[in-house]
């Protein structure tokens, strides 16, 4: 069948010192078919799914418009989602008639004027291809669900995984149902039931690893076609931030209502046991003074330009010069200034050089200091959840045993390539510092003997009551004493 399909994706952070345009779509990733514009980003894999591959593999005909995915920062500026979504629906008014429409999207996207990205597109796509025309969508487990969302398509999942490897098995399964829906063999029922939690939550672990299997293992039995369960992005602080539960059956509202219901209440009941332990900046930095052998990975969890930070925070980077601590390799600290001024200074040059800490309030102060500019590459790249993503023009410097790549387009640490494309061996250091949050774990955690998560008083810190939130849903947990009536019920 001929399938129309699409890629928009930005996580919007409403703490972010990040402004967002179309120049930070195209950064990343922007391909436009109206205009030409990224052509080599047409069928490339994105996050982890290739579009064309996937349609065809199914023997369907795919039309691909839009692919559009920027790295997390603040809402959309005036009028920049509207362009994207211009964009789409041209190219959807283009593709007409279609059988169905497949949409990759966050789920967790703002502008200025809009608060749900999401919603809108998919109600101005609906109000485009008619009632009949099935649409189905795929959302990042970081999504903040409106329920226009819901009510406007016809399918919609988020990913089980974080790491977020299982893209590819989601979009197959929202293709298997659209599938089934165009022939006429399935009628979906979705419940969708909102949990009124902030929370960060990683299925790597204990015991929110069993409870995700769980629900992996109800899929495709008594008539249950997806289970998904949103975290919810709680930088989003919007009236969607919080978690929730969307349940697909197959012509059975009631059955997809109770099981919604059972497993919000089961969540909820967890909560404290499902959360993320993290640890302190201070207590990262005492671990990394005892270490023998390395490498101990930190993830500098709270300014992860991945969650929407800047990436240029010297809080860990000071924690460790004034412990004394040596053999460390740090990976990416944001400074396309300093980069430039590295590089014009050449390899194997000495020099004072002052960087990071800049951006704002969150990043700390500026390093100055005498380095060594160790390595230079004008082209780097490192693989992002399945795409090549450009680093920019990136240097690596050293200074009191302390090895830095600086690099000029902000992005999280996704694989190790972000210290060997400037010639540095991760493996070689005790300590190895990486800007993100979870990602890293995809391609660290076989090289790593110890990995630790480390919150400070970044852009993402998980210390949600420091946050100075306006727009969310209250009451809600954590912030709020229980018990509370909120979405119908008393939570306890
Ligand atoms: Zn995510």
């Amino acid at each position: 069948m001929k399938v129309f399909c699409i890629t928009m994706i930005h996580e919007s952070n409403r703490f972010s010192p990040i402004p967002t345009s179309l120049r930070n779509f195209a950064d990343n990733v922007l391909y436009r078919p109206s205009t030409g514009q990224g052509q080599h980003h047409l069928g490339q894999i994105l996050a982890e799914v290739d579009l064309i591959d996937l349609m065809t593999a199914r023997g369907h005909e795919p039309i691909v418009g839009l692919i559009a995915n920027a790295e997390p920062s603040m809402p959309l500026g005036t009028g920049v989602y509207e362009e994207l979504r211009e964009e789409i629906l041209g190219n959807l008014k283009a593709a007409l008639p279609v059988e169905a429409v497949l949409l990759f999207l966050h789920g967790a996207q703002m502008s200025i004027d809009t608060p749900d990205c999401e919603s809108d597109l998919i109600s101005h796509i609906r109000h485009i291809v008619g009632p009949d025309i099935p649409i189905g969508v795929v959302l990042d487990l970081h999504c903040n669900i409106g329920a226009t969302t819901i009510e406007k398509a016809d399918i919609v999942l988020a990913c089980h995984e974080y790491p977020h490897t299982d893209f590819r098995i989601r979009a197959d399964q929202v293709m298997n149902i659209l599938e089934q829906i165009v022939s006429g063999t399935c009628h979906p029922t979705t419940s969708y039931v909102p949990i009124p939690m902030l929370g960060f939550y990683v299925p790597t672990e204990e015991p929110m690893r069993s409870f995700v299997d769980g629900l992996i293992e109800m899929e495709g039995k008594y008539g249950i076609l997806a289970i998904s369960l949103a975290h919810c992005f709680a930088a989003g602080d919007s009236p969607d931030t919080h978690a929730g539960v969307i349940v697909v059956t197959d012509n059975n509202q009631d059955q997809a209502d109770q099981l919604a219901q059972e497993i919000a209440i089961e969540f909820w009941r967890h909560r404290e046991e499902f959360s993320s332990t993290m640890t302190t900046h201070q207590e990262a930095i005492q671990i990394a003074q005892g270490v023998e052998t390395g490498p101990l990975i930190i993830a500098e969890s709270t300014d992860n330009p991945g969650g929407g930070a800047a990436g240029d925070s010297t809080e860990i980077l000071y924690g460790l010069l004034e412990a004394g601590v040596r053999d460390v390799a740090i990976a990416m600290i944001w400074d396309p200034v300093a980069v430039q001024t590295a590089i014009k200074a050449g390899i194997g040059a000495r020099l004072r050089l002052t960087f990071g800490g800049k951006t704002g309030p969150c990043s700390g102060s500026p390093v100055d200091r005498k380095v060594t500019v160790l390595a230079i590459n004008e082209t780097p790249f490192q693989n992002a959840q399945g795409a090549r993503v450009s680093l920019g023009p990136s240097v690596a410097i050293e200074f009191s045993g302390i090895k830095i790549v600086l690099n000029s387009i902000r992005q999280q640490t996704f694989s190790p390539e972000c210290f060997t494309e400037l010639g540095i061996d991760p493996t070689a250091h005790k300590i190895v510092v990486v800007k993100s949050s979870q990602h890293f774990r995809e391609n660290f955690s076989e090289m790593a003997e110890h990995i630790i998560c480390a919150d400070g008083s970044g852009t993402v810190t998980r210390d949600f009551s420091s946050r100075n939130y306006k727009h969310l849903n209250r009451p809600i947990w954590p912030l709020d004493p229980l018990p509370f009536d909120a979405y119908g019920k008393t939570w306890t």
